[in-house]
């Protein structure tokens, strides 16, 4: 393992001395990848509401970053860290990029990955790991949002037996839905909460944006609607019955969002920094007044405390060791972190913080979605409240 030589400011604690040589290699290769293809178009798909996910999503296919942590069909099988930086190195750039990845790679292709059949999963993954098919997941809907087991979505078999399936309800807050060629979609039955694979163009089918958001503009959200849609009786996932399926997808999904946080943040600090060193107020760069040291200083303490809990939960994800809890953890402090540098750093850049030509708002306002999806702040509160008391407080 290296020593580290020299003081970097964007990595005091020299924790990415703690990767291996791969992990290295995935980090920069993702970095240099969304500063050079993508960081330049941001600030105008934020401000324009678009993610060109058709044309991106073959590039993040050769980079093998779909389904980057599963095993065969055209999948990287990479390590949790490596997948972790990469996530780091996406939301640097954007938290609609790393959305993107995250839905196609932990939820919609995992979903298939770990409780699909072999003829689903050759049907899909292949093509989603390349960037040719778009998946999306539906859990989330109108009326329940962190108490899903209400869910009115439901899909009953026609003439009962083992025949095709109707499916009818709404489901809403869908990222990349009316993109996507396939949709896993969550839905009561008689014998509990299945998955069901919806393709496009399925009849009664409808998917509607939501526009007006001021958060994750970069990223494509919808409403799905299911008026009556037939679907064959091979369209569910035969692996799993009951929550624990969407639940745990979303479990991979958050790991995602606890590394891809640590990236937000950084991004914001190290702007802030890059700011105050030229900036000049009072006849000398603001970086040199106190106050704003103190905020550089407090903002670079939190984003090298976020790398390191990011590491520790992603080796133990590695062993097989980690937990929901865990998870939480990491979800809960992580997008709080960047949430609260953020801001900071939006004030070291005065008036010009509030622009696209500068991330940090963007990234700000990316955050306030982070931190409600893939459960919300309170609810990994009340899971790690349980899981330190032995007392469950949701209800
Ligand atoms: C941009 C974006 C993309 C999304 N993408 C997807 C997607 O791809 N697929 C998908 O299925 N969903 C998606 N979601 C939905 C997301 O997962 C939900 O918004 C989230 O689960 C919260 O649900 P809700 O918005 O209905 O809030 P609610 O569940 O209504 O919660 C409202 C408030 O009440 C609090 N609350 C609820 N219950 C409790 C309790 N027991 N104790 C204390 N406080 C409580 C919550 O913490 C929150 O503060 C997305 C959301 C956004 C914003």
């Amino acid at each position: 393992m290296t020593k580290p030589t020299r003081i970097d400011p964007a990595d005091l604690l020299a924790v990415g001395d703690l990767l291996s040589d791969e992990e290295r290699l995935i980090r920069d290769t993702v970095r240099k990848f969304t500063e050079e293809r993508i960081r330049p178009h941001l600030g105008d798909w934020f401000e324009r509401g678009v993610f060109p996910a058709r044309e991106l999503a073959p590039e993040l296919g050769a980079l093998g970053l779909l389904g980057m942590h599963l095993d065969g069909y055209g999948c990287a099988g990479a390590g949790a860290v490596a997948y972790g930086v990469a996530c780091m190195e996406l939301e640097a750039a954007d938290s609609g990029l790393r959305s993107f990845v995250s839905v196609q790679g932990s939820l919609a292709m995992r979903s298939i990955h770990a409780f699909g059949s072999e003829e689903q999963k050759q049907r899909w993954l292949p093509g989603m790991a390349a960037g040719e098919l778009i998946g999306c997941f539906g859990l989330t809907e109108p009326d329940f949002g962190s108490d899903p087991a209400n869910m009115r979505t439901r899909a009953v078999r026609k003439g009962g037996g083992n025949g095709d399936w109707v499916l009818s309800g709404s489901k809403m807050w869908i990222t990349n839905g009316s993109i996507a060629d396939v949709a896993v979609v969550w839905a009561q039955t008689e014998e509990g909460v299945r998955g069901f694979l919806v393709e496009r163009g399925a009849r009664g089918l409808t998917a509607t944006d939501v526009h007006g958001k001021l958060s994750l503009r970069a990223s494509v959200t919808s409403e799905l609607s299911f008026d009556e849609v037939v679907l064959p009786a091979d369209a569910v996932l035969p692996g799993v019955t009951g929550l624990r399926g969407p639940l745990s997808s979303l479990n991979e999904a958050r790991y995602g969002i606890l590394w891809g946080t640590v990236g937000a943040a950084r991004d914001c600090y190290t702007a802030a920094l890059d700011y105050a060193k030229s900036r000049i107020q009072f006849d000398r760069p603001i970086a040199g007044f106190q106050l704003t040291q103190q905020k550089l200083v407090e903002m670079m303490l939190e984003v090298e405390k976020a790398y390191l809990v990011a590491l520790r939960i992603g080796r133990l994800k590695e062993q097989g060791a980690v937990r929901p809890p865990h998870i939480s953890f990491g979800k809960l402090n992580n997008v709080r972190t960047a949430l609260e540098i953020a801001r900071s750093a939006r004030t070291i850049l005065g008036a010009n913080g509030i622009t696209t030509e500068y991330p940090v708002l963007r990234h700000a306002n990316n955050l306030e979605s982070v931190l409600t999806y893939e459960g919300t702040s309170e609810i990994h509160t009340l899971v790690l409240g349980e899981a330190i008391t032995g007392e469950s407080a949701y209800r």
